[in-house]
């Protein structure tokens, strides 16, 4: 019996062009049909696979993102809490317009003594910036005070 590739047209000869367990019921094609369209099925396929696992890493990223970003707060924090710790909880200026010192954490700022605090906040980013600080306190140079807002601001 003669059979074509349905594809292409080209005579199916067993063992040349074709290998009979490539054809199911009524599937008929040649060798290089077959093997073009496996191809293309695996390109599709891969296509297809390369757009999910993009996708799975975008979302992932995001949620990635969003916990270092938690976790860089969290440290900006404990950093932030220690130096204040550190630097005695309330303004330095003994005339602070707050009797004994401004003491609300929240109006508190860390005050570069001798000025340079620019240079060195803009060569590092914030949480480096604050670990600097800490190393600073610790070996004892005196190289920072805690201003409240207001006395900063008159400072300046
Ligand atoms: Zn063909
Ligand atoms: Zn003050």
């Amino acid at each position: 019996m003669l059979h074509v590739c349905r594809k292409c047209g080209i005579e199916l000869i067993s063992g040349i062009n074709f290998t009979p367990s490539y054809a199911k019921q009524w599937n008929w094609i040649c060798r290089k049909c077959h093997n073009e369209r496996v191809k293309g099925h695996w390109k599709i396929n891969r296509e297809r696979m390369r757009e999910t696992s993009r996708l799975h890493y975008l979302k992932n990223r995001e949620k990635l993102l969003e916990k270092s970003k938690k976790r860089q707060a969290f440290k900006l924090e404990k950093l932030r809490e220690e130096i204040l710790e550190l630097l005695g909880n309330k303004c330095s200026n003994p005339n602070c317009s707050v009797v004994g010192g401004m003491s609300d954490s929240r109006a508190l700022q860390i005050d570069h003594i001798n000025g340079g605090g620019c240079k060195e906040r803009k060569k590092l980013s914030i949480i480096p910036y604050y670990q600097h600080i800490l190393q600073s306190i610790r070996k004892g140079e005196e190289k920072y005070q805690l201003l409240c807002a207001n006395c900063n601001v008159i400072k300046r």
